[in-house]
């Protein structure tokens, strides 16, 4: 089962993610994750994408789709993966449409988690100082929370107009939201 989770920073994807993928036994993939290896261990394509990442920017659809493409022609993609920070833009959304359907597959479900702006700022906050990460100051979440309102929020509209788009309240504990998603596995 080919599923995504959609969502602005803050929302819980990463804790979701982790239930999702050991509920339907699929691959995780997460294009931050790519490309924050990539940059860890100084690959070319790791110092193209420092900067983006370190700003909040967006990497190019172009690069993003080629890592993308590469990695569901892999076995363990055959039956499904999650993908998890991609699509991002409708351009992304587009081009994962047609690949998945050069295989002869498609979306089962675009998981959206909807958490008001004020508590995804305090989360983002609160994660800043725990995990120390790089893009997690004040300044790059305000700018990614910008992005994500501009190009990646127009995709929730793309996918209710497929029919895949499955909203989820992303407020209560891990469990119970894990609950919500798990439901529309069920149904
Ligand atoms: P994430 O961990 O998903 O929040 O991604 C971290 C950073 O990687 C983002 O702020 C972007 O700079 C870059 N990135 C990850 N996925 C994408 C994508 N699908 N399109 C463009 N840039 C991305």
């Amino acid at each position: 089962m080919y599923v995504i989770l959609l969502g602005p920073p803050g929302c819980g994807k990463g804790t979701q993610s982790k239930r999702l993928i050991e509920r339907l036994q699929i691959p995780h993939l997460s294009t931050g994750d790519m490309l924050r290896q990539a940059k860890k261990a100084g690959t070319p394509l790791g110092l193209k994408v420092a900067e983006c990442i370190d700003q909040g920017k967006l990497v190019s659809d172009e690069l993003i789709m080629d890592l993308v493409a590469e990695r569901i022609q892999q076995s363990d993609c055959r039956a499904g993966c999650l993908f998890d920070g991609v699509p991002r833009t409708i351009a992304q959304a587009e081009s994962l449409d047609v690949m998945l359907g050069k295989n002869g597959v498609s979306l089962a479900h675009v998981f959206e988690l909807v958490v008001d702006q004020e508590e995804l700022l305090r989360r983002m906050l609160e994660r800043a100082k725990v995990e120390g990460r790089a893009d997690d100051n004040e300044e790059t979440i305000r700018r990614r929370m910008e992005v994500y309102a501009t190009e990646t929020r127009p995709l929730v509209d793309y996918y209710r107009q497929r029919g895949k788009l499955r909203t989820v309240e992303g407020i209560g504990t891990p469990d119970e939201v894990f609950q919500r998603i798990a439901n529309y596995l069920a149904g």
